[in-house]
């Protein structure tokens, strides 16, 4: 019997046409209808059984039954983003793009469902592996939940003894693995603020309150926190990405809006940062102004099982050798994986995907992929299906 690797490799053509139809037709957040229209073809032409309209738009499949089960997840969605690359499967959608990799995370999984389904249709396999096509990583909606919360909340992930999920990463070298046990991604969380002074002449500023003074003092007061009250070695930071106010050179405003997003690792961090957040914005009273703050929660730490993370580590070793996977390391992104793996022990892993010389970063409009990696992907999560379920197997 050959590999998931080389039997992917038989299907390397089929994969880059997936890919790049789902790339041509990218579908925002909670949108991703066609996507899932696509998927439950293909599904269905491999005879698996599905649910759609999980979260949504999400669609979830099995193969077998019974323990153990393990769930692979590809997340769905795309980014309001105006492609840039002039390429043959630019985005048809104007002002919509896979920026991300996601269509590249759903081609593989497609594929490791095809191989999979071979091998339960021969009875090489037993035990049940659950695909998780999640919508809406990228972004929450009105009640503030993603996709991937909302699959957890509507039990997709029941009953599930470990999920791996896969990211390519466009500027780490392609075709190459790298896991790490323990903490991968940040907890996410974002602040809207009001600093309140008082308006007043441009030339009279000790008559009013000037807010945009105030709020010098309470962003210098923010990185301050950073150097001075976190624990050095503790990872953490606060951006603040977008500040309004004013409309003329001689006029002091009212007030000054700032928005910003706060990540960090460890729930002692996230709430200190919360903490000391709050304090900066105190410095607007010392001078008799006042603040709004108002900080929302966003995806947690996603946490690697250490089990799972070796797990994978091994795993992929085995399939494309020990010298093309190496130690992840911890990013200040944040993924909704997050709530996926407090459901179930996950490893969530990076697949090299690095194109050309350029830098196309994630979330740029000039991002794409080695599609060489697309074969790789594919016999990842189908090895990690099949490895689990062997090395997991309940006795008869
Ligand atoms: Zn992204
Ligand atoms: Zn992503």
């Amino acid at each position: 019997m050959s590999t998931y690797l080389e039997r992917a490799e038989e299907m390397r053509d089929q994969l880059v046409a997936t890919r790049r139809d789902f790339h041509k037709h990218p579908e925002l957040y909670f949108q991703e209808v066609r996507t899932a229209r696509k998927i439950t073809e293909h599904l269905d032409n491999l005879g698996i059984e599905y649910t759609t309209g999980v979260a949504k738009t999400g669609v979830v499949a099995h193969l077998g039954e019974g323990a153990p089960v393990i769930a692979l997840r590809a997340d769905m969605d795309a980014l309001p983003i105006l492609e840039a690359n002039d390429v043959e499967y630019k985005s048809e959608n104007e002002g919509i793009m896979h920026a991300c990799g996601h269509d590249a995370h759903v081609t593989c999984l497609m594929g490791a469902a095809t191989m999979l389904a071979q091998d339960f249709a021969a009875g090489r396999l037993k035990g049940t592996v659950r695909f998780l096509f999640q919508p809406a990583e990228e972004s929450e909606d009105e009640e503030g939940k993603s996709g991937g919360q909302r699959m957890v909340q509507e039990h997709a992930l029941e009953g599930v003894d470990a999920v791996v999920g896969m990211h390519v990463i466009s500027t780490l070298p392609a075709n190459r693995v790298f896991v790490r046990e323990g903490p991968v991604m940040a907890a996410v969380d974002s602040f809207e603020a009001r600093v309140i002074g008082r308006g007043g002449h441009g030339a009279y500023p000790h008559e009013g309150l000037d807010p945009i003074w105030l709020s010098a003092q309470v962003i210098n007061g923010i990185h301050g926190v950073l150097s001075r009250r976190k624990h050095p070695v503790e990872p953490g930071l606060i951006t603040v990405g977008a500040i309004h106010a004013g409309k003329a050179g001689n006029v002091i405003p009212v007030e000054v809006e700032m928005v910003g997003t706060i990540r960090s690792f460890s729930q002692e961090t996230r709430l200190l940062l919360h903490r000391e957040l709050e304090n900066a914005f105190r410095i607007t009273q010392a001078f008799g102004g006042d603040y709004h703050l108002q900080i929302k929660y966003g995806y947690p730490v996603t946490v690697n099982d250490p089990e799972m993370a070796r797990f994978v580590r091994r795993m992929a070793s085995d399939l494309i050798g020990a010298d093309r996977v190496q130690e992840g390391t911890i990013e200040m992104g944040a993924e909704d994986f997050s709530f996926m793996a407090q459901a179930a022990p996950g490893a969530f892993f990076y697949l090299g995907a690095k194109k050309d010389e350029a830098t196309r970063l994630h979330h740029a409009p000039d991002f794409d992929i080695d599609e060489n990696i697309l074969p790789t992907g594919a016999a990842l999560m189908a090895e990690a299906a099949r490895k689990y379920l062997e090395e997991n197997a309940v006795e008869e």
